[in-house]
Formats: C-alpha cells, structure tokens, sequence
C-alpha cells in the first residue's frame, strides 16, 4: 500500500503522499495536465491574438499615467523573461517592482539591473523592514513546519498588492505560467504562502516582536475585493507566447548580459538554502521534481534525463556547510541552534490555526469555473 511509487511518464513519487496512479501507473498530476491544461493553452497565433486583446486593453488603462502595469521581478528567469516580453515585443510600459527581503543574490541584482537600464523602464524597490523579517523567519523555523519560505513569498506578494490597491494600478502581471510550473508543489509541501491566518498564528506564538512594518494580505483581499471591487486584475502573459525555457535564457543572456541559476528559484540565498537542503533533508520533499516533472510534461526535458539529474544530491555538498553557516549568521542565531530547528519534530500545517477551507472551496469554485487549472493540491 505503502510502496515508494514513481510515475511512469513524469518524476513525481509517494513523496506526495496525495498522488493518485491510474492503471498505467501515469500520476494525476500528469493527467491533470493532459485533460485541462493541454487542450485549451495556446501559444501559437491564436495565444498572440489573445494577449494582444489583454495588452490592449492594458494600455487603455494605463492611457496618461506614468505606466501602465506593474510587474513583480525576483531576477530570475520566468519574470526576467516577462519584463522583456512586455516591454520589447508588446509594447508596454511596466513599473519594474521589486521586493527585497534581505537575501538577494549577487546575481539577482545584476539580472535585475541589467534588465531595467537596456529596457530603460523605472525600478521600484521595497526594502522590507529586516528585523520583522527576520523575526518572522526564525519563528517559522521553531514551529517546525515545511512551509518556511512563506515570510518572503507573503511579503513578495502583500507588497505588490497594496502598491497596486493604493496606486490604482489596475494591472499586475505575473511571471507564473504552464511551462516550467504546469506541477505544482503539492500543498502537503508548500501550504499556500498567502494566509495571512497561518502567518500571525505562528508568529504569535513564536515570534518576539510586533509586525508593524511587514507587509500583509488575505486571499479574500486580494482574490476577491482587489479583482471584483477594485478591477485590479493579475495576468500572466507567458502562457500565451512560446516561453522555451532553454531559449529564453539563451536570448537573455545574450542581449542583456543576464546570468543564469543552477536552478529554479535560487535567486534567493534563503530559498536556495531551503529549497535545496532544508526541504528535502528534513522532510524528504524534492522540488526538484516538481519543477522536472512540469518541464517534462511541455517537453523540454526528457524523463531519463530527469531522473539522471535527480540521481545527484539536491545540493551541493561542497558548499552546504558555508550555506548553513550563513543562513544562521543572517538569521542572528547560533549553528547550533539552526541545526536544532532541523533536528526538531517535523510538522504540518494542520498544527497551525489556517483558512485553508477558503482555499479549498476557493479552488473548487474557480476549478468549475474554468478559472484555475494548474492549482495545487
Ligand atoms: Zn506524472
């Protein structure tokens, strides 16, 4: 019942212990893909007709103002390759944000300035207030939970919503999309970053000073009142052009000197650190394969090829000990003591006050409505 299962057409395994196998061994996650993603996603010419409607009608709302949307940017590729789309083959006039919350890479930077002085766009950058941060980290550390990169992808998030909702911005647009993220971590690993519930219950009881400058949202906010009352809608334009991830690194690289990752996400010293080590290590999730499976799936990776890279550690295991070092030095905390947070129970997200019933009838509603194909779950 219990045997370690893989996939049979992706690397996704037991490790999600929600992962469903019909009788030819192939995952839900696979079927997901091919029943509701596949069939109605275009990049070709009807996509672009698409997203020129969406870019219209973004430029009329941006009609006299400074700009006319606003795009988050971490850096890395899926937004870095946003801003170029956005700016060099549709035409549009974006805000350049960026949320910095304390572990930016060198590398990160560089992209980010790279990008914004050849595209000759505005940087809006919001320093979060890093003793907050840092609070809130480490009482994300002691509470034992996977989830523990929530600190920054709430306040990634929070912050964007509130320049938008306080600006009247009516246009956010996102570097999520199919081809590198048709998977999705499986909640079990990565519980929704954006409740706000979750959030304060574990600082409450681990944390040790007031949230006065940290940046807040919640879903009913920011998926109801900002979209429905407010107009301010999040697009995410990659999912209409061809987005080749290979390519777009390759075109990045060579017109703006862009950098590229060893891997998804690393633009983040924390992330990396957690994606990379803490995550698999302590609880024995691979996002790896999550992230492979996805590339599998849209064809940009072959499942052997997949499985020969996962073959190797997650990390590197000539530099981890420098990384753990660092992250306890950041954080203001012993070696020790962070090697005690690893070694601690591990718990879930259920040990913690939640909304995760809106969450889930909230994708139920947006699943019917054909609004959400690729959710977690
Ligand atoms: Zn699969």
């Amino acid at each position: 019942m219990n045997k370690f299962t893989v996939c049979t057409n992706c690397v996704m395994d037991t490790s999600d212990s929600s992962i469903v196998f019909d009788d030819k061994g192939i995952c839900d996650h696979c079927n997901n893909f091919y029943q509701n993603i596949e069939p109605e996603w275009y990049t070709d010419e009807r996509g672009h007709q698409k997203l020129t409607e969406i870019i219209t009608k973004i430029k009329k709302d941006g009609f006299g103002k400074d700009f006319d949307c606003i795009i988050g940017m971490s850096g890395g590729i899926d937004s870095s390759y946003l801003v170029y789309v956005a700016k060099e083959v549709y035409g549009l006039r974006p805000l350049v944000f960026h949320v910095d919350a304390g572990w930016n890479s060198q590398i990160a930077v560089n992209n980010i300035e790279r990008l914004v002085d050849k595209l000759g766009l505005d940087l809006y950058t919001h320093v979060i207030d890093w003793e907050e941060m840092r609070d809130l980290q480490l009482a994300y550390f002691k509470s034992g939970v996977p989830h523990i990169d929530t600190p920054q992808d709430h306040a990634f998030f929070a912050t964007m919503y509130n320049f938008a909702s306080k600006y009247n911005v009516k246009n956010i647009l996102t570097g999520a999309n199919y081809s590198t993220e048709c998977v999705r971590n499986p909640v079990e690993w990565m519980y929704y970053q954006s409740d706000v519930i979750q959030l304060k219950d574990i600082h409450k009881k681990f944390g040790s000073r007031p949230l006065k400058n940290y940046p807040l949202t919640n879903i009913l906010w920011h998926k109801v009142y900002l979209p429905y009352f407010k107009g301010i809608k999040v697009i995410a334009p990659l999912n209409y052009v061809p987005y080749v991830k290979q390519e777009a690194m390759q075109l990045l690289q060579e017109k703006f000197g862009w950098q590229p990752y060893p891997q998804k996400h690393f633009e983040s010293r924390f992330t990396k650190f957690y994606e990379s080590y803490w995550l698999p290590k302590k609880f024995g999730y691979d996002v790896r394969k999550v992230q492979y499976s996805s590339l599998i799936l849209t064809g940009q990776m072959t499942r052997d090829e997949a499985l020969m890279k996962l073959s190797n550690l997650p990390y590197d295991e000539s530099t981890i000990h420098q990384d753990f070092e660092f992250v306890a030095n950041k954080l203001g905390i012993s070696i020790k003591e962070l090697q005690s947070y690893f070694e601690a129970p591990n718990k879930t997200y259920k040990d913690y006050a939640s909304q995760d019933y809106i969450y889930k009838l909230g994708s139920t509603i947006s699943k019917m409505l054909g609004l959400e194909k690729a959710g977690k779950r």
